[in-house]
């Protein structure tokens, strides 16, 4: 039987609509949600990016400022903007758009941002209190994984859950997120040994390595939920098409449901850039 397709479309428009009502409640007792977006440079997936957080921010009402800056700009000059936007009480939430030029440390500037500014949840004080159990702005993109596995699976408690990739803004937060709701986690990563046989542990797996169709429907466990956090370009058919690290079709005839690229995860990475800003805004002005 095919996979049920987890569509993360609709989840990101039905946890936009309730924001939209969060804003709007915000707004009537005179705070009006605002994120600041920092760009540096000219690359063409980040000016995508921005758009769309931009674009999906006005729809909630809520107000964004955007700092565009030439890609020669220092990292002095970013850390003075990052202190300037902590001190403005109107801004709730501070977003530095990645990658940043090569001459600037990106870790300096995220951790110069307030933690509860830190919508993106990159500060290292965030992922410390995600680590440990504390209140936390979480990683956009593992916290709609989670809201998706969630809204399809129910508990997670008891599951055996394996993630592919341990980078510090999806794989890591993933594994403590899925941990946080008592699964069983194992972390895989570019060392592990036989993957294929790692994978099929789990009953969830997430798959967040950037390697275009890498993980094979017979890397799967039958009825498996998968969730397919990549986002690949690749050339096909004389165009171009986005494809996930999942080979969805092999994937799909083994798997219990699994989220499509387009379409599953993306949608929801900026959903909850909007859910961190609404609670940092309502956290900021005590409401
Ligand atoms: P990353 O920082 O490059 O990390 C990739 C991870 O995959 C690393 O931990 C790496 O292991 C592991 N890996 C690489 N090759 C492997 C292999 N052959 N076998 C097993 N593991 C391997 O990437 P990322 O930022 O986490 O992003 C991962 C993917 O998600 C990318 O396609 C990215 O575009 C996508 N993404 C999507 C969204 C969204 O909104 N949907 C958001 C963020 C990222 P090592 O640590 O050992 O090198």
């Amino acid at each position: 039987m095919a996979a049920v397709r987890i569509d993360g479309k609709a989840h990101a428009d039905e946890l936009c609509a309730r924001l939209a009502k969060e804003v709007a409640e915000l707004a009537a007792k005179g705070v009006v949600p605002a994120i600041a977006v920092i760009l540096v440079g000219e690359d063409p997936a980040s000016q995508v990016y921005v758009r769309n957080k931009v674009r999906r921010a006005a729809e909630l009402g809520i107000r964004s400022l955007e700092h565009r800056l030439p890609v020669s700009v220092s990292q002095e000059a970013l850390l003075e903007l990052v202190d300037r936007l902590n001190r403005d009480a109107e801004v709730h939430g501070i977003l530095v758009q990645l990658p940043l030029p090569e001459h600037v440390d990106p870790q300096a500037v995220i951790d110069a941002i307030r933690p509860e500014k830190d919508v993106d949840g990159f500060t290292v004080q965030n992922a410390g209190r995600l680590a440990v159990g504390q209140p936390a702005l979480v990683p956009c993109t593992p916290l709609g994984c989670l809201m998706l596995l969630k809204a399809h699976l129910g508990s997670l408690e008891g599951l055996e859950a394996v993630v592919v990739g341990r980078s510090n803004i999806v794989g890591k937060p993933m594994a403590q997120l899925l941990l946080r709701e008592n699964c069983t986690v194992t972390i895989a990563h570019s060392k592990t040994r036989d993957l294929p046989r790692v994978c099929r542990r789990g009953d969830i797996l997430v798959a967040a390595v950037g390697r275009p169709r890498f993980i094979r429907g017979d890397w799967i466990k039958p009825g498996a939920t998968v969730i397919d956090v990549g986002i690949n370009r690749i050339s096909e058919g004389g165009g171009s098409r986005l494809v996930g690290d999942v080979d969805e079709a092999s994937a799909a005839r083994v798997a219990g449901a699994i989220t499509p690229v387009p379409g599953g995860v993306g949608p929801m990475t900026i959903a909850c850039l909007m859910y961190n800003t609404v609670a940092a805004a309502r956290a900021q002005s005590g409401l």
